[in-house]
């Protein structure tokens, strides 16, 4: 059972097929959105009196033995159709590395039957664009990614998207990165295009700088500019939709020890600390500073979360025994995220 959509932070978890669920510590109820982790005591836990420690969780969406068209039917589906009304919207894939980020928001490379969120976001966008004759759209995409607080161009070609010249900018309250392509999209095929483009240079900065896809973060944009061709209004809108694929939430002691890896594991705990804070700072209403700029991106995200935009969080978790700190953790986070209330709806005009 999946509630209705409000105007604060949707929350979703989406757990991993296994066959190795350890159903002795973790109840899921999905007609209750409803997740119930049991932890046995343990000494690195520091459990109080040796006695078990019990966790409910409840969020807007379980997504348990979903698809992946269940899946973007759920969370994103909605936002098509806001973003050509003016309202941006902002998808985020939040949980360890392995647990299902990239196959929620990409697929699993060449199945189309198993595609994404961000294709199906794609085709319904286009679509949609072919049935609304009165309006005439601009589409256009970018494709940032952020590694140890550096920006990378997916789309800037391969010289240019490993430099690290962008520089995260703000006029009249809307974000956006100078120096960064944003190219036109005329249908779906090139926009499916440009997803491919970026993936692939995201690849090959991976084996030219050495460093791990999974330990970075990446947003694809889409921004979208509306005219009505109806002579008897003139209304204009933009809005953007952004879908990020966050870097792996684990610990620093999971991902191994020394050089690269460490300080990699050091920028995205801050990175996601700092996301965090901003959650936090969101969800006091006495609180009138939200420290967006900490971090490139919670700065790019910053009239993602909490502002005009419907965000999406989509938690992905193992179900296993091995992985329950981990599990725990990115439910705590999940349910910080679900305090967040939107400013009223407005389209930018
Ligand atoms: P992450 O992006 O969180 O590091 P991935 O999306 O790369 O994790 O998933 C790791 C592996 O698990 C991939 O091989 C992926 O295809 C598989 N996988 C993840 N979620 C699912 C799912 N819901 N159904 C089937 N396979 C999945």
């Amino acid at each position: 059972m999946l509630a209705r959509k409000t105007d604060r932070v949707q929350v979703y978890i989406r757990t991993k097929p296994t066959c190795q669920f350890a159903d002795d510590l973790l109840e899921l109820d999905t007609s209750t959105n409803t997740i119930k982790v049991h932890l046995p005591p343990h000494p690195t836990r520091g459990h109080i009196d040796n006695q078990q420690l019990d966790f409910s969780f409840t969020v807007d969406g379980l997504l348990h033995n979903v698809s992946q068209e269940e899946v973007f039917e759920s969370c994103a589906e909605d936002l098509v159709s806001r973003a050509l009304d003016g309202y941006s919207g902002t998808v985020l894939a939040f949980g360890q590395t392995g647990a299902g980020k990239t196959y929620s928001i990409s697929g699993p490379g060449q199945s189309y039957r198993h595609r994404g969120i961000l294709p199906r976001l794609i085709h319904n966008l286009y679509q949609e664009i072919d049935e609304r004759y009165e309006q005439d759209v601009s589409i256009k995409a970018s494709y940032l990614e952020i590694y140890n607080e550096s920006l990378y161009d997916l789309l800037g070609g391969l010289n240019d998207s490993v430099s690290d010249k962008l520089v995260v900018t703000e006029e009249c309250g809307v974000v956006g990165v100078k120096g960064l392509s944003v190219r036109q999209s005329r249908n779906e095929e090139e926009a499916l295009n440009f997803l491919f483009e970026g993936e692939t240079n995201r690849c090959i900065g991976e084996h030219m700088l050495n460093r791990v896809s999974s330990r970075s973060h990446c947003i694809f944009t889409l921004y979208i500019e509306s005219r009505s061709r109806t002579h008897s209004t003139s209304r204009y809108f933009q809005s953007k939709l952004n879908i990020v694929d966050l870097a792996g939430s684990e610990r620093l002691k999971k991902t191994g020890s020394g050089g690269n890896v460490q300080k990699e594991a050091l920028y995205i705990n801050k990175s996601l600390t700092f996301l965090e804070q901003v959650v936090v700072a969101l969800a006091d209403t006495k609180r009138d500073h939200v420290p967006y700029r900490q971090s490139k991106l919670t700065h790019f995200l910053k009239d993602s979360i909490g502002g005009s935009c419907q965000t999406i969080l989509i938690a992905n978790i193992w179900t296993e025994e091995e992985h329950i700190d981990e599990t725990l953790s990115t439910l705590r986070f999940s349910q910080r995220m679900m305090c967040v209330r939107s400013t009223p709806q407005q389209a930018i005009q």
